[in-house]
């Protein structure tokens, strides 16, 4: 129920996970703060991210600004085409993401595939409203509006450039120098975690939509015709899809299966996507997405980029409502060969082939005496047409004369004036524009989703407790640790045992306020796995024992001092 997420959204604020920024300016939307426990355990999601994604995977991680340059985006072709549609409130002047009223109020899934006069016929059609003030939007223009936040690079507005709305271009543009780290063997991947800004028509839902968020993107460059993943190490992962052709359907299912038999039977119809989707899933579950709440969806394809065969979105469920969590997309060759087109630099790689080949090569050396004086001005244009034939069609070079067309008018050159000739050569490769693969993560959904995906309330001793059953592993506090009263020798143990448990790399916090029931629960609320109690017991006893409390049970046990550090420390890595 929606009821979990205000109940979450204040437990965040008050215990410090997250809360809404400069609240002491009023707030602004779309920007949030992670406290003390939202730092931590977004840190801890991320670390989770670069082990499996970057370390366990070989992968290079990279760290880009987040300030780029005009043309980087000119070439990405998000200047142009990063935006989402807008409708305007004409009562109270509020903006409105079009394709959400459509989507919050019809029956339309996909409105953010639709064109723009379409969009405004069913905002009529439907009679919707605004949905701060309830005025009718009929009639109202739909507008296109670029989502990048925009700035000047130096004084003046000579050098415009764009705070970036996704990591990846980071990645894309220092191929060149990247494919150098990677010795110039395909294929190799690089990862970055950083902060992306988008300038969200209309943030919401807390941190799940927000104008500066936190992306992990690895880009996986690949040869297309060489490569191949390794669909062994995930054939065995099992996964809920819910492919395209099902969301097709009137009654449309989720389908249970593994990767193996998805692979097998077309349903992922690209491998190496299927290989990171086969890698994310036990990731997701390890960090505490919970797994009867997510699924792999195909995108329809309307929502497709043209250039990505097959995409799929990790989704989770919130409230009854999917929101995603993740893309998977193979791009093919469009980002690198974008960045060729608009910079001087190389972006592709060397394929170096197993044995040199002999091949054919014709070109063509035209007699300039015989050009100059029939074409004047245009000689350069009948030698650059020629040798783009000389390239593409051999044919045209057949006869007794070569046909060319020069503004729209055809010209017949004599054969012996074009210089022709075919050659051979031994070449030991060529240059390809590699493809990428594209797994691009968002943490903060994810830290939102680990917090809903792990609320709990129950009753503890007749008394109703809120807690978060998050992993230890991720969880920000680890342990908690008390003297049961106000007393100097309590404290004293207490301190010493928290200096131990700090020294093995634990996170701890120490409280000695109000009653330790009251301890307890903060601590639950926090998500802290563990918490330790020195009471009068471990000053008394010859070997100095201290009471160990469980989150989730509650259950209580008596342990050594000795040793306990390690045995927490274990439990912590897993
Ligand atoms: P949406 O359709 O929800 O706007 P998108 O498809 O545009 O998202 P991508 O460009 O694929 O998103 O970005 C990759 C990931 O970045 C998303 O899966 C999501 O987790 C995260 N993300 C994108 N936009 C936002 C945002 N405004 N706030 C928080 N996270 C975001």
């Amino acid at each position: 129920t929606d009821a979990t997420s205000e109940k979450l959204v204040e437990l965040a604020k008050r215990r410090g996970y997250f809360f809404q920024s400069s609240g002491a300016y009023g707030g602004v939307g779309g920007f949030y703060t992670f406290g003390p426990q939202g730092a931590s355990l977004k840190g801890n999601v991320e670390d989770a991210w670069r082990d499996r994604f970057a370390v366990a995977e070989g992968n290079m991680e990279i760290d880009a600004p987040t300030i780029m340059p005009e043309p980087v985006f000119e070439a990405s072709g998000h200047l142009d085409t990063f935006d989402d549609m807008l409708v305007e409130c004409p009562e109270c002047g509020e903006s409105h993401r079009a394709d959400h009223v459509v989507e919050d109020n019809t029956e339309y899934e996909d409105a953010e595939s639709l064109p723009i006069p379409e969009v405004e016929e069913v905002i009529a059609e439907y009679e919707l409203v605004c949905p701060s003030c309830g005025a009718g939007l009929a009639g109202q223009a739909v507008d296109t509006f670029n989502l990048m936040f925009a700035t000047n690079i130096g004084p003046g507005d000579s050098d415009p450039g764009h705070l970036r709305p996704e990591t990846a271009q980071g990645i894309f543009v220092e191929f060149p120098r990247l494919k150098e780290y990677a010795r110039n063997q395909l294929p190799f991947g690089v990862t970055q975690i950083g902060r992306a800004y988008r300038n969200e028509i209309s943030p919401r839902r807390s941190i799940i939509r927000t104008r500066e968020f936190t992306q992990a993107e690895l880009e996986y460059f690949v040869d297309p015709e060489e490569d191949e993943p390794d669909l062994e190490a995930v054939e065995d992962v099992e996964v809920t899809l819910y492919p395209a052709s099902e969301q097709n359907k009137e009654d449309g299912s989720e389908l249970e299966t593994t990767i193996g038999e998805a692979v097998e039977e077309d349903v992922i119809t690209d491998e190496w996507v299927a290989y990171f989707l086969g890698i994310a899933k036990p990731w997701y579950e390890a960090v505490g997405v919970d797994m009867d709440r997510f699924r792999f969806r195909q995108h329809l394809s309307g929502e497709r980029a043209h250039y990505a065969a097959d995409c799929w979105d990790a989704e989770s469920e919130i409230d009854g409502n999917w929101i995603e969590l993740a893309g998977f997309a193979n791009r093919s060759d469009y980002d690198l060969s974008k960045h060729a087109d608009h910079s001087e630099d190389r972006f592709t790689i060397f394929r170096q082939y197993d044995e040199p080949k002999t091949v054919e090569r014709a070109t063509v050396d035209p007699d300039m005496s015989y050009l100059g004086p029939e074409f004047g001005g245009d000689a350069q244009a009948v030698v650059d047409e020629l040798e783009t034939l000389a390239e593409r069609d051999r044919s045209a070079f057949d006869g007794e004369t070569v046909e060319i067309e020069l503004e729209d008018e055809t010209h017949e050159i004599p054969l012996e004036k074009t210089g022709f000739s075919v050659d051979e050569e031994t070449i030991a490769g060529e240059h390809i524009v590699p493809h990428v693969i594209e797994p691009s993560f968002g943490v903060d959904r994810l830290v939102y989703t680990v917090l809903h995906h792990a609320y709990r309330e129950d009753e503890v001793d007749g008394e109703e407790r809120t807690y978060l059953e998050l992993e230890p592993e991720v969880a920000p506090t680890f342990v908690g640790v008390f003297p049961l009263q106000n007393d100097d020798e309590l404290e004293e143990q207490a301190h010493e045992i928290v200096d131990d448990l700090r020294a093995v790399g634990l996170s701890v916090t120490y409280d000695d306020s109000g009653n330790i029931g009251r301890r307890y629960r903060r601590q639950d609320e926090v998500g802290t796995p563990f918490c330790v109690t020195v009471d009068y017991e471990t000053l008394e006893e010859e070997e100095t024992t201290v009471t160990v409390r469980e989150r989730d049970t509650t259950d209580q046990k008596r342990l050594p001092v000795d040793g306990l550090a390690e045995t927490l420390a274990e439990i912590r890595e897993g």
